[in-house]
């Protein structure tokens, strides 16, 4: 299938590492123009090669995505560079535990501007760019906005405000024929998770414990499931599918425990 994206132009947040990684690669693969905007810039650097060897076109812009200005400004580099912004794909965050008993109302705040607030800052400042080219924005949120985690109250948050502005964004741009829509993953091996699960006392076994419990072939997501899901929904090809909310978690979220 062919998905039409060879003309088009792309920014992954988060896009050097992990999912956003694989999101990188999988639209440059598909002909896509790829911004890859992260904070580390050699990180980015790296990513931009690895495509650029693989004969892909990809850029990157150094940004701390906490910053609404920053915000502003990636949207005008690649406005500036490409005359044309045909997607935003915001899949920046961090699952940082600030939790209602041991957090505090400021580590609180900080988390909603670390994994919602520029969810809405950048695509705020793309939307003149998004109308001319119909474009679309896909949110990477997460399974925890549904489950609750039991210790992580601004992530959990954030996603759930990210699957509210799905619904309210996808309403807001009918008219522009803007499609919003977001990708849950649950369990996906990625460097934010390596991290997240060495904060429990034994991670090895809470790693085959998790791993147990996902129904469908008992292992995780790869980031390139993800991707697929992410590329196909950028592409005409779901071009009536908007305000959706869509698991690609073998079966983690939904299905009936008793079966693992
Ligand atoms: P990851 O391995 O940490 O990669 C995320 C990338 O985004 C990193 O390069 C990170 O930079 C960058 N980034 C994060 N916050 C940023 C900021 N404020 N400004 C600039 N760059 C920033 O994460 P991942 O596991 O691929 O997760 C991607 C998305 O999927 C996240 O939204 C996460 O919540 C969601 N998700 C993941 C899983 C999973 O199982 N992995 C499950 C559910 C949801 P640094 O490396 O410098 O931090």
């Amino acid at each position: 299938m062919d998905l039409h994206l060879q003309q088009k132009v792309f920014i992954v947040t988060g896009g050097a590492k992990g999912i956003g990684a694989a999101i990188s690669k999988t639209l440059a693969e598909e002909g896509a123009s790829v911004v890859i905007a992260g904070r580390d810039k050699n990180d980015n650097q790296k990513m931009v090669d690895e495509i650029v060897l693989a004969k892909g076109k990809a850029t990157s812009h150094t940004i701390e995505l906490a910053d609404p200005e920053a915000c502003k400004e990636l949207i005008q580099f690649t406005v500036d560079k490409f005359g044309r912004l045909d997607g935003l794909i915001n899949n920046a965050g961090v699952n940082d535990g600030v939790s209602i008993e041991e957090g505090s109302p400021e580590a609180f705040m900080q988390s909603i501007v670390k994994n919602l607030s520029h969810i809405y800052n950048l695509t705020h400042y793309a939307l003149p760019h998004l109308k001319t080219s119909k474009g679309v924005v896909i949110n990477i949120g997460s399974k925890v906005a549904e489950t609750g985690q039991g210790r992580t109250s601004g992530y959990a948050a954030s996603k759930g405000g990210m699957n509210a502005l799905t619904r309210e964004w996808a309403a807001a741009f009918l008219p522009y024929g803007i499609r919003v829509n977001t990708v849950i993953p649950a369990e996906v091996w990625t460097p934010l998770y390596a991290t997240w699960i060495k904060t429990f006392e034994n991670p090895d076994a809470k790693l085959k414990e998790i791993t147990s419990k996902i129904p469908f072939e008992q292992r995780f997501t790869t980031s390139e499931e993800i991707a697929n899901m992410v590329v196909f929904l950028a592409s005409d090809r779901s071009s009536h599918t908007t305000g959706q909310i869509i698991y690609v978690d073998g079966g983690y979220t939904h299905l009936d425990r008793s079966l693992t």
